[in-house]
C-alpha cells in the first residue's frame, strides 16, 4: 500500500503535515506548498501508484474518480473551470513519484 521514503506516502499517513482540501477511503487531497495558480491542489490514491500511466492500467475507475473530486475541487474554487495535469517522468518535471493530479484553478489562467 505505502512505501518507505515516500513523500505523499508520509502525508496521507499524517506524518507530514498538510493543508487538507478532501478526503476519502480512496484518495486524499491538499494544497500545494509552492502554489503556481490561486487555487493549487494536489490529488493523491491513497494507494501508492508511481505514475499515471501505471494508475490507469492496475486502477483505471480510481484515475476516473481522481478527475471527478479535481472537477469538485474547481466547483467549489472557480465555475468549475480548472487545469489538470500528470507530470509524468523525471525529464517532464516530475518530482514527487507518488501520482498526484495537480489541479490548477481559481483564477484565469495563462495558456
Ligand atoms: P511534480 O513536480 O512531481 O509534478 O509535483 C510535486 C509537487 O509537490 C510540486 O508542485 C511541489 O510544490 C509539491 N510539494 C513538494 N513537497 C511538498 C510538501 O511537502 N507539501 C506539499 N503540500 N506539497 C509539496
Amino acid at each position: 500500500m505505502s512505501q518507505d521514503n515516500c513523500l505523499f506516502c508520509g502525508i496521507i499517513a499524517g506524518d507530514i503535515p498538510s493543508e487538507k482540501v478532501y478526503e476519502d477511503d480512496a484518495v486524499y487531497a491538499f494544497k500545494d506548498i509552492n502554489p503556481k495558480a490561486k487555487v493549487h491542489v494536489l490529488i493523491v490514491p491513497k494507494r501508492h501508484y508511481p505514475n499515471v500511466a501505471v494508475l490507469a492500467r492496475e486502477d483505471a475507475s480510481l484515475l476516473a474518480h481522481i478527475v471527478e473530486v479535481a472537477q469538485s475541487v474547481a466547483d467549489d474554487a472557480f465555475h468549475g473551470e480548472y487545469r489538470l495535469v500528470f507530470n509524468t517522468g523525471k525529464d517532464a518535471g516530475q518530482t514527487v513519484f507518488h501520482v498526484h493530479a495537480h489541479v490548477l484553478t481559481g483564477e484565469v489562467l495563462d495558456e
